[in-house]
């Protein structure tokens, strides 16, 4: 298995991480198999979305803040249920197939460290199989 580490530098965003999964899976020699990409965290995600134009992440922040609001009626005293939630929706894994050594994406499509509790230190978790 290989880790990113990486810094998200506000509350909620959205930061490409296609880059730097391209580069493990490069390094792990892996010409055909899957790329799984995983987050050990309970206030983050990931995501695969457009990676053209900058107004879709922040369209999907933007929804996300209307249906699940920082300020909302929570329970959890910590006072990021926000965040707990948005993250479960997203999601924690993603699956993509490699094929020739690369990973194979969508034309449009980029994959996606979602952060709804930063700012903070995150790891990402990789592993090729073939
Ligand atoms: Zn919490």
């Amino acid at each position: 298995m290989e880790r990113i580490t990486l810094k998200t530098t506000r509350r909620q965003e959205f930061l490409e991480i296609t880059p730097l999964i391209e580069d493990i899976v490069a390094k792990s020699g892996t010409k055909n198999g899957i790329c799984h990409i995983y987050v050990p965290h309970t206030t983050c995600g990931l995501t695969i979305n457009e990676n053209a134009d900058p107004s879709v992440k922040a369209d999907i922040l933007s929804v996300l803040e209307q249906l699940i609001p920082e300020n909302g009626r929570y329970r959890h005293s910590e006072g990021n249920s926000d965040a707990h939630i948005k993250s479960s929706i997203m999601g924690h894994s993603l699956s993509v197939i490699i094929e020739g050594g690369s990973l194979r994406l969508g034309t449009w499509q980029g994959i996606f460290l979602c952060e709804f509790d930063g700012p903070r230190t995150r790891q990402i978790w990789i592993k090729t199989l073939s």
